[in-house]
C-alpha cells in the first residue's frame, strides 16, 4: 500500500503538469480569440463531467493539510448532482466560480477549446456551447485550422500515466473525488495510529 508521504509526491507531479496543461489551452484560446463571458460558469453546471481519481489527488491532498477532508464534508459531497467544488450564483445556476480552481482536474482546463481526433485520426476541434453560440464566424475558421489546437487526449494521458492504477478509469467528478479521498484518510488514519 503507497504511503502518504507517496501521494504527496504524486500530487506535486500532478499539479507540475497542471500549470503547464492550463497554460498551454488557456494560451490557446485567447490566440483564438474565444474568450469565456466574465463569471460564465456553464461547463461547472453540467452534472456530468468526469475525472479519474488521480487527477483528483492534488485537491483532496489540500483539503487533508487544511484540516477539511472529515467524514461530514465526504458525506455532504452527495447532496447535489453537480461537482462539489462549484459554488453556483443564487440568480443564475450557469453562473459561478470555482472554490477549487487551483486544483481543478484536467477537464476543467480544456472546457473551452481543445482538439481532439475523429475516427479516420483528422484533428478536430471541441469548443463549448457558450463559445459556439457567441462566437459563430470565428468557431467556423477555427474548424478548418484544427491541426493547431492542443490535444486533450495527449494532455490528459500525462496526467494518466503518473499512475496507471488510479488514473485509468473516469468517473462522475464527485465520485472520482470521493474515491481518492476515501484512500488518503484511510491511509493518513493508518499512518496516525
Ligand atoms: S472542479 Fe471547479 S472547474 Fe471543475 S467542474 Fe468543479 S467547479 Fe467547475
Ligand atoms: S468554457 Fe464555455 S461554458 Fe465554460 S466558462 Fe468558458 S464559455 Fe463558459
Amino acid at each position: 500500500m503507497p504511503i502518504l508521504r507517496e501521494y504527496r509526491v504524486l500530487a506535486a507531479k500532478i499539479r507540475q503538469e497542471y500549470v503547464e496543461m492550463a497554460q498551454v489551452f488557456s494560451e490557446y484560446q485567447q490566440a483564438t480569440g474565444l474568450h469565456c463571458p466574465k463569471s460564465c460558469a456553464r461547463c461547472c453546471s453540467n452534472p456530468d463531467i468526469e475525472a479519474t481519481p488521480l487527477e483528483m489527488l492534488p485537491m483532496v491532498m489540500d483539503l487533508l493539510d487544511s484540516n477539511k477532508l472529515t467524514s461530514e464534508f465526504i458525506e455532504a459531497i452527495d447532496q447535489s448532482p453537480l461537482c462539489f467544488a462549484y459554488s453556483m450564483d443564487q440568480n443564475n445556476p450557469l453562473m459561478g466560480q470555482c472554490l477549487q480552481y487551483k486544483n481543478r482536474p484536467s477537464i476543467c482546463r480544456m472546457f473551452g477549446v481543445a482538439g481532439y481526433k475523429l475516427k479516420d485520426g483528422s484533428p478536430s476541434v471541441s469548443v463549448c456551447k457558450t463559445l459556439k453560440e457567441n462566437y459563430p464566424e470565428e468557431y467556423l475558421k477555427l474548424k478548418n485550422e484544427a491541426n493547431n489546437a492542443p490535444l486533450m487526449v495527449k494532455w490528459s494521458t500525462k496526467i494518466r500515466v503518473l499512475d496507471p492504477d488510479l488514473g485509468f478509469k473516469y468517473y462522475q467528478i464527485n465520485q472520482a473525488f470521493k474515491l481518492m479521498a476515501q484512500k488518503v484518510m484511510l491511509l493518513n488514519e493508518y499512518e496516525q495510529t
